[in-house]
């Protein structure tokens, strides 16, 4: 008996402290270890925010991606903040989501599998000083400034909320197909380039007239599912949140279904990659402009060794300019090898450019150039085209240039309202998923 239980907290330790021999990049100076041990043990006895269940689901759905018979849409703020884990907040993104999601099934045919860059996404890379709402204060004072470790505490508890939210509009409801149909067709009749989208709203609006003469039963389309990821960069809140199978079985990351390593911390020795090697989730890593072939089989390698498709995605964030160059190369490397993962491209990332009145901003036409050049590297390659990345609001922002009902760069102070990087507005967003639609159809 006592052997048993030895044996299985050596197999907790092992997967969720494994990293600690490994250099941890980006990780913040916790100024107070004591009381960084007092979060993290309060944390390892809370109940997880997901379950390996909806995790290994999440794994067959994002199999069905890298088979080509799925389709992933993941999108949310770069940085959410407890502040604005509100109601309404959630709502939005949630309601812009559910609409781009019925314009890319429509389009493609396909199951669009559904991911929330939400419930989690507090913690950032690469900010000298603000670190993201898990780690420090956004304002300029020595004291916001201070890691706090009780701020992994206030992770975890915004993650719940919103989560728990998120799970009572998705099943109660919210989510239906009739009333997302209607939001997009009012989208489509106020919207700058509505023309252009009425045909496909039509289309969406005939289907639905269809399968109602038909008699399916709508009850089915009444709820959807959906998924929550962040990027696992705080190495201690990620171990405190990680559970394993009793009798030592498999190990997950309870803190949300689907976790991908950052551009800044994916080095192949690191603390990140040894996480992530150990737990169970389906796991994505961002690829930046200089990712060379090498470092994409090592990586392969390291996290997906026994080729399961489902368990490994690539988002590719090389920039409108990089990625038509590179994607292919990196496609067929990953092919030679037998393996089969997802390829998602992340069009925000690779083409931030600064404003004149110093905002931080991105070109709607160049993130629609990026998401091109993916799906059209793929279509020349014969491969699939797994799905879009992207840094979105459910709110009226000014913070990227561009889209139908144009932001100019003069409107960018009106309202900018990002912890950090700029994201697609809904009118943005819902653009996006009208012109990927006719990409994919092309
Ligand atoms: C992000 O997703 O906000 C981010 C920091 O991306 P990347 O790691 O690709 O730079
Ligand atoms: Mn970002």
């Amino acid at each position: 008996m006592m052997k048993d239980s030895k044996r299985e907290s050596e197999a907790i330790n092992g997967a969720a402290e494994s990293w600690r021999a490994f250099p941890a990049r980006q990780q913040p100076d916790w100024p107070d270890q004591d009381e960084l041990r007092a979060v993290t043990g309060r944390l390892a006895a809370a109940p997880p925010l997901v379950f390996a269940a909806e995790c290994d689901l999440l794994r067959r759905r994002m199999a069905a991606v890298a088979r080509g018979e799925a389709i992933l849409l993941q999108g949310g703020d770069c940085a959410e903040t407890f502040e604005r884990a509100t109601a309404d907040g959630i709502r939005g993104k949630l309601q812009t989501l559910l609409q781009m999601a019925v314009v890319l099934t429509h389009a493609t045919a396909l199951p669009v599998v559904k991911v929330g860059r939400m419930a989690g996404q507090y913690a950032k890379p690469r900010l000298p000083s603000y670190r993201g709402d898990a780690v420090n204060g956004p304002e300029f004072t020595e004291r916001a400034r201070t890691p706090d470790p009780r701020r992994l505490r206030e992770m975890y508890e915004a993650s719940a909320r919103t989560l728990n939210l998120v799970r009572a509009l998705t099943t109660g409801g919210f989510a239906d197909l009739r009333q997302v149909h209607a939001w997009n067709a009012g989208f489509v009749a106020a919207s700058g380039a509505g023309e252009r989208y009425e045909q496909l709203a039509d289309e969406i609006g005939r289907s639905l007239a269809f399968m109602r003469a038909c008699g399916v039963d709508t009850r089915e389309l009444a709820t959807a599912e959906f998924f929550v990821g962040h990027e696992g960069l705080l190495l201690d809140y990620e171990a405190a949140l990680t559970r394993t199978e009793p009798g030592g079985g498999r190990a997950y990351a309870t803190s949300g279904h689907m976790l991908w390593i950052g551009e800044r911390t994916r080095d192949l020795d690191g603390a990140h990659v040894e996480y992530f090697s150990r737990v169970a989730n389906p796991i994505a890593v961002k690829l930046g402009p200089t990712t060379t072939p090498d470092t994409v089989l090592s990586l392969l390698d390291r996290l997906d060794p026994d080729r399961e498709p489902g368990r490994l995605t690539f988002v590719v964030r090389a920039g409108a300019d990089r990625v038509r160059d590179l994607l292919p190369t990196l496609v067929e490397k990953v092919n030679a090898e037998g393996a089969l993962v997802a390829w998602v491209s992340d069009p925000m990332h690779g083409n931030t450019t600064t404003a004149p009145s110093g905002h931080k901003t991105r070109r709607f036409d160049t993130v629609v150039d990026e998401v091109r050049g993916f799906v059209e590297a793929h279509q020349e390659l014969g491969t699939h085209p797994g799905g879009i990345h992207v840094e979105l609001t459910g709110d009226d922002v000014t913070e990227c240039v561009g889209g139908g009902n144009a932001v100019l760069e003069e409107d960018l102070p009106h309202r900018y309202e990002t912890a950090c990087d700029p994201r697609l507005n809904r009118t943005q967003s819902l653009d996006l998923a009208f012109l990927l639609a006719e990409g994919y159809r092309a």
